[in-house]
């Protein structure tokens, strides 16, 4: 029994997931200066992004467009008319003081994403989709965390401050049980995938532009009696999503059995350890003063545009999915397997090229996956096409090659990116099935292994195998191995 399942013997959790994603516009959400990441520290920014009197917002009509199409796929109704609201708080990397968001009238609300895992679907709702400004980064100089504690001094950048920002909410999702990490992981790697598909975000967790909020709850097991929720900021890989999971269902269970109670709070995931602590206590909770944004007009998109941007959405991953496996004539075990290999495009365009499905996808699942992993790169790294493994089927198929001269070829491949008919020309990969030729390699093979030979004889016709296999080594895999196993067979019986 793993952890986890332990911890659900006795209680139920509920997870809930809030996202922010950075959109990719060129520009900010409410002036017109670049969002490029990596820049030297406030060369981008204004008036307007620094929040000096007198500068007014104008709201980025890109992000009004993306945070829609986020919106419509993931089934969300889209708002006939809402406005942005003023969240405030005092920050040292936000320099108005006060951040734009929306509060009660987000754009978009009522969703869903369904995912897969363990063979199974599972709905997480959608509460709402809201667009607001990211702040800038505060920088600690000086002690050995990166965090304000113990620092000597902070520096703040506002490059980021006023990047557009949507917030992705889901419902509390319950009745995951020990499943509660991986529906947490494939909820954002399918969400991710999702906002890839839509080009709205480079989505790069390790940047910063996907981050995620991970919430965890116990509830005695049956009780249908929600916990206290906390609150882990910022998980920022697709592991620490399950990682962080995992560990506050741990850390609540060990709370509860001692007969203490779970604080509601923010916590902080720490990559190194895996561990959680907390930050701020939401007993202690700010209140932003919410109210409308007095300098900006209502957000009010028409039917015509939100149906204009519906009409536009491009394939979305699951139906991509789904018309693959037809395609393809994957089962859901098979679609499964290649994409946690990374290879579902590279096996669709292998048998776009003219391979057989089943082949396109042995090579990619197995071999080609190996030489992958040996190397320590993704499958759509190795130095060869899906349409150069295309040829090798072929040539497997027409017989000019065996599946061990096959590898020899792909192999080849690996190593000088030359082209496959190159590589087999090159290397002399050629099948000899000429009778003549592979007598004399079949006489001292025989000739090698008397006792072998004396079983063959003796009616274990099974012990053959070993002579082939001399042969098969003795002309470098280009034998091939029916007719060896028949020559052989010929002369001792
Ligand atoms: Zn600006």
């Amino acid at each position: 029994m793993t952890a986890v399942e332990e911890v659900t013997g006795r209680y139920d959790p509920v997870i809930g997931l809030e996202t922010h994603v950075e959109l990719g516009t060129a520009s900010k959400m409410f002036c017109g200066c670049s969002t490029t990441f990596g820049a030297e520290p406030n060369t981008q920014t204004c008036p307007v992004c620094l929040g000096l009197p007198g500068s007014l917002p104008v709201a980025n009509v890109m992000a009004i467009e993306s945070t829609i199409r986020i919106g419509l796929a993931l089934h969300c109704d889209i708002a006939s008319w809402c406005r942005f609201a003023r969240k405030n708080y005092f920050y040292p990397d936000m320099p108005k003081d006060f951040q734009i968001s929306q509060y009660d009238e987000p754009l978009c609300t009522d969703g869903h994403l369904d995912v897969q895992v363990d063979g199974k679907t599972v709905r997480v709702e959608i509460e709402r989709v809201h667009l607001e400004e990211d702040t800038g980064k505060s920088l600690h100089v000086g002690g050995a965390t990166g965090r304000i504690h113990g620092a000597d001094h902070s520096l703040v950048d506002y490059n980021r401050a006023g990047i557009p920002l949507v917030e992705i909410v889901t419902r509390p999702v319950p009745g995951t049980g020990a499943l509660a990490p991986d529906v947490g992981r494939a909820y954002v790697t399918e969400l991710r995938e999702l906002l890839r598909t839509l080009g709205v975000s480079d989505v790069r967790m390790e940047q910063g532009s996907l981050r995620c909020d991970v919430n965890v709850s116990l509830s005695p097991a049956g009780s249908g009696v929600w916990g206290t929720r906390s609150e882990t900021k910022n998980v920022n890989s697709l592991r620490s999503v399950e990682r962080a999971i995992r560990f506050e269902m741990g850390r609540q269970a060990a709370v509860l059995d001692s007969g203490g109670r779970v604080v509601q709070e923010t916590r902080h995931f720490h990559e190194d350890t895996g561990v959680t602590t907390p930050g701020r206590s939401k007993e202690e909770a700010t209140d932003y003063r919410y109210f409308p944004e007095p300098d900006l007009v209502p957000l009010a998109p028409d039917a015509g545009w939100v149906q204009r941007l519906r009409a536009g959405l491009p394939e979305l991953p699951a139906a991509r999915r789904a018309r693959l496996a037809a395609e393809l004539g994957a089962s859901d075990f098979e679609m499964d397997s290649m994409a946690n290999a990374g290879v579902v495009d590279l096996v669709a365009e292998t048998a776009a090229a003219g391979a057989p499905a089943a082949e396109a996808r042995n090579w990619w699942l197995g071999y080609l996956s190996q030489k992958a992993n040996a190397a320590g790169v993704e499958a759509a790294e190795l130095a060869i096409t899906p349409a150069q493994v295309a040829r090798v089927v072929a040539l497997v198929a027409d017989g000019t090659l065996s599946t061990g001269l096959a590898r020899q070829a792909v192999e080849g491949v690996l190593e000088t990116g030359a082209d496959v008919d190159a590589v087999v020309a090159e290397r002399g990969l050629v099948r000899v099935s000429d009778v003549d030729a592979l007598s004399a390699a079949v006489d001292e093979a025989i000739a090698a292994q008397p006792d072998v030979a004396e079983k063959v004889r003796g009616g274990k016709v099974a012990a053959a195998g070993a002579l082939v296999g001399a042969v098969m080594k003795a002309t470098r895999g280009q034998a091939d191995a029916e007719v060896v196993r028949g020559l052989v067979l010929s002369r001792l019986t």
